[in-house]
């Protein structure tokens, strides 16, 4: 199966010159979403990961699913505003402005060994965040993972210091 042919590109999206990656048309595909998880599992079955963390909206799909198969805890990252108990937050800069990212300050122990997964990694802003917020509550950031990598943005660059996988790559 290849995964690429199942992700639709929008050029122009959400504003001109963007060429979004349509990862609806995979999640709906049995197979591909099913080749998709399962090739996450294979990467991370033999890391002895404690809980899966996953930023708000899409790293929840692949995160639960993959935390089911490996029988880890799943852990929100959620935008300002939405977590209901004690939080930490950290802001990361977006092409126009900044935005923030926030965790329940006890959803990890330190020294628990952790797993970042989302949908894409563009400039690698919401990946870093996420790895400095479970790194503040001293998570060891075992692995990042990612459906989709923009390899010409180099996000990569960004969490060197990090071991990155992605399943699918475009310019
Ligand atoms: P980054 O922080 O620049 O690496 O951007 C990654 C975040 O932006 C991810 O959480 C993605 O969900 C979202 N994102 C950026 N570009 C796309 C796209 O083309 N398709 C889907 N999501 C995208």
């Amino acid at each position: 199966m290849n995964l690429k042919d199942t992700i639709r590109v929008i050029p122009d999206f959400p504003e001109e010159g963007i060429s979004f990656k349509d990862i609806t048309t995979l999640l709906k595909d049995k197979d591909a979403l099913k080749d998709a998880i399962d090739q996450f599992t294979e990467l991370a079955k033999d890391l002895k990961i404690d809980l899966v963390v996953g930023p708000e909206a899409r790293g929840f799909i692949f995160g639960t699913a993959l935390a089911y198969n490996i029988h880890a805890g799943f852990v929100p990252i959620r935008k300002p505003g939405k977590l209901p108990h004690k939080k930490i937050s950290q802001e990361y800069v977006l092409e126009y402005g900044k935005d923030s990212l926030e965790i329940h300050e006890d959803s990890i122990t330190p020294g628990q060994r952790i797993l970042i997964i989302d949908d894409l990694l563009a400039t690698g802003g919401t990946l870093l965040s996420t790895a400095r917020l479970i790194e503040q509550l001293q998570g060891e950031v075992v692995s990042i993972m990612t459906l989709i990598e923009l390899t010409d943005l180099k996000g990569r660059d960004k969490l060197e210091k990090y071991d990155v996988h992605s399943l699918v790559s475009y310019p």
